[in-house]
């Protein structure tokens, strides 16, 4: 979270948006980071989800069914963050989660530095939780 905007240098925030695949297919609560700087707004989506909604994509192939997907569901942060979400009363609950969320990105922010494709695939497994 603690990640600066390539194009501006301003500090970025992490949101969950929902994302529109082919026009058919709604993805939501897709983690995405976004610029503070109003006359940037740059967005991007979270480096450590980008394999998972690859992968999704590809499931859903070129001429995928009308349907929503929940990509809370599919990945550990995007969770996290919805968990975080609903817990604005309840501020040390949210501090916990913000912690964990904080380290795992981190953490793959410096597998990522480092090139070290091992540790980043242990990484993203650790953060994608296969619902059964
Ligand atoms: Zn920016």
């Amino acid at each position: 979270m603690h990640k600066k905007c390539s194009r501006c240098g301003d500090d970025m925030e992490v949101i969950l948006r929902n994302v529109m695949y082919r026009k058919k297919v709604k993805i939501m609560n897709v983690p995405v980071q976004v610029c503070q700087n109003d006359h940037c707004s740059h967005l991007q989506v979270v480096d450590v989800v980008k394999e998972d909604l690859k992968q999704l994509m590809e499931n859903l192939g070129h001429n995928p069914q009308r349907q929503n997907i929940e990509f809370d569901e599919v990945s550990e942060l995007s969770h996290l963050l919805v968990l975080m979400a609903n817990q604005e009363e309840d501020g040390a609950v949210r501090e916990a989660l913000e912690g964990k969320v904080n380290e795992l990105l981190d953490l793959f922010l410096l597998a990522q530095s480092l090139g070290d494709e091992e540790w980043m695939r242990e990484l993203r497994q650790r953060l994608t939780k296969i619902m059964i």
